[in-house]
C-alpha cells in the first residue's frame, strides 16, 4: 500500500479515537485506563494527527484538509467499484488497476481518497 495512503489511514483512525475520547460517557473509563486525563490525552492526538498531517507532501495535504472540512471519513473503501464515501460507480479503469493502492487515489465525486479491497 501507497505510504501516504496508510499515513491518511491512520490519521482517520486517530481522529476517531479523538472523537471518541471527546465523548463524556467514555471519560471515566479512559482516565482510569491510560492513567492521565482526558484534556491530556486529547492534545497528545491533536499534536500527533498535525504532526502526521505536515508530514504529507502540500498537494495531499491540500486535498486531504479540503475533503476533512466536509467530511468526518476521508478515505473509504472501493468494494466491487462503488466509492463507500458517495456509493458512486467508480470507472473501471480505476477500480481494476494492477498497482492498486500504489497510488493515491480520489473518487472524482466526492473527493474522498480511496483504497482498493475486493
Ligand atoms: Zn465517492
Amino acid at each position: 500500500m501507497h505510504p501516504q495512503l496508510e499515513t491518511l489511514l491512520e490519521i482517520q483512525d486517530l481522529k476517531t479515537q479523538r472523537r471518541e475520547l471527546g465523548e463524556d460517557n467514555s471519560r471515566e473509563v479512559q482516565e482510569g485506563v491510560f492513567g492521565l486525563s482526558t484534556e491530556d490525552a486529547l492534545r497528545m492526538l491533536d499534536d500527533k494527527i498535525a504532526e502526521m498531517e505536515e508530514s504529507l507532501p502540500v498537494q495531499v495535504r491540500t486535498r486531504y484538509r479540503r475533503v476533512a472540512a466536509r467530511q468526518t471519513r476521508v478515505v473509504v473503501p472501493v468494494i466491487r467499484g462503488t466509492c463507500y464515501g458517495c456509493f458512486v460507480q467508480i470507472p473501471t479503469a480505476l477500480a481494476s488497476d494492477a498497482d492498486r493502492n500504489e497510488e493515491i487515489r480520489s473518487c472524482q465525486s466526492c473527493g474522498r481518497f480511496l483504497y482498493l479491497i475486493d
